[in-house]
């Protein structure tokens, strides 16, 4: 018997394979210093619509029936006045879609265009943390399963982060069957034994390392330091844009990441989460918002009925919810 969610995480880490593979070779063509200093974003959204072109062709093949929710439609670029990231776009997405006629891709980037509203769905973010991507940091490929609004598997594909001292990692959840990590050498020789991996088991919150946003907009960072404080941390925090801390958690390379709001009309994406919280609690860890609540994915495209985030090893979650309270209530 064929384990449950056999085929959906093989052609899950197939699709992500082949999006960072374009991610990578559009980053090494397209960024530029020029593109940095004029904050010219279109990189990353030449990246963007052909990662996502990339991975909803691969879901589409091997499951026709089931809606993807991700962040981008195409729409807009068909317009006369895109016409010039229109073609970027498709040119980036036959890397891989070899063969694909213009309204094949433009057709593949439109399956993303679903609510979250059926029993069984795919979500995905085909560039978390484009800051990141621009700088040539921390980025991921992020995609997820959610059947019955529980997410049942995730992958996150992180070009930028070093296994074994080689750039590429790719991490992978199925639910009740645990978490494992693809180093760039596995995915390069096809090799079979994956490691599984485990949150840190340190009980000792003050030794924790945490990690937060780059981006000061996407967490409060001062309201961090006063928790560390708190927890008694002394070590500075681990920033890193995208969901790559979720996966630097599971493995035990930090024990806490905080995402705390900074405005309270804004509601998390579940493209931003899904994937990164099935790898954590897989790999031993636990996921709620900061009142201590589970993530719901029963709300559509947001979470709607939780506020930021709180990830940690598990261990020590109870620890960090109060210091959370606390600093907050202060
Ligand atoms: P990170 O790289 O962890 O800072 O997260 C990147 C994600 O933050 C993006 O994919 C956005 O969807 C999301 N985001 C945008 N605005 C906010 C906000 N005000 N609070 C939290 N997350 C946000
Ligand atoms: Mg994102």
């Amino acid at each position: 018997m064929t384990a449950k969610y056999h085929d959906e995480i093989h052609v899950a880490l197939g699709a992500v394979l082949g999006a960072m593979s374009i991610c990578r070779s559009v980053r090494d063509r397209l960024v530029t210093a020029d593109t940095l200093t004029k904050k010219d974003k279109s990189p990353v959204t030449v990246a963007d619509f052909a990662s996502q072109a990339v991975i909803c062709s691969h879901l589409s093949h091997a499951f026709p029936d089931d809606p993807i929710v991700g962040e981008e439609t195409a729409q807009d670029l068909r317009s006369q006045e895109q016409a010039a990231l229109r073609i970027a776009v498709l040119g980036a997405a036959r890397e891989s879609l070899e063969g694909a006629s213009d309204a094949e891709i433009l057709g593949f980037i439109d399956r993303g265009g679903a609510d979250g509203s059926t029993d069984r769905y795919w979500t995905l973010d085909p560039i978390d943390g484009t800051k990141g991507f621009l700088r040539g940091e921390q980025y991921a490929v992020a995609l997820a399963l959610i059947e019955n609004h529980q997410v049942v598997l995730g992958v996150l594909g992180c070009p930028n982060v070093e296994t074994q001292g080689r750039l590429g990692t790719v991490f992978f959840a199925v639910r009740d069957q645990g978490s494992f990590m693809l180093s760039k050498l596995e995915f390069e020789t096809d090799q079979v034994a994956v490691p599984r991996i485990h949150t840190s088991g340190s009980a000792d919150a003050s030794q924790a390392r945490f990690c937060e946003s780059v981006e000061s907009g996407h967490s409060d960072q001062s309201l961090s330091q006063r928790i560390a404080t708190d927890l008694g941390i002394t070590s500075p925090p681990l920033r890193m844009d995208s969901q790559v801390k979720y996966g630097i958690l599971a493995r035990g390379d930090a024990s806490i990441y905080l995402r705390l709001p900074t405005r309270s009309d804004y509601h998390e994406k579940i493209w931003d989460h899904a994937a990164g919280m099935i790898i954590v609690e897989e790999a031993g860890g636990k996921v709620t918002d900061i009142t201590g609540e589970p993530l719901d994915f029963s709300h559509g495209r947001t979470l709607t009925a939780n506020r930021g985030v709180v990830a940690t090893n598990g261990l020590i979650h109870d620890r960090v919810i109060s210091a959370v309270q606390g600093a907050m209530g202060a």
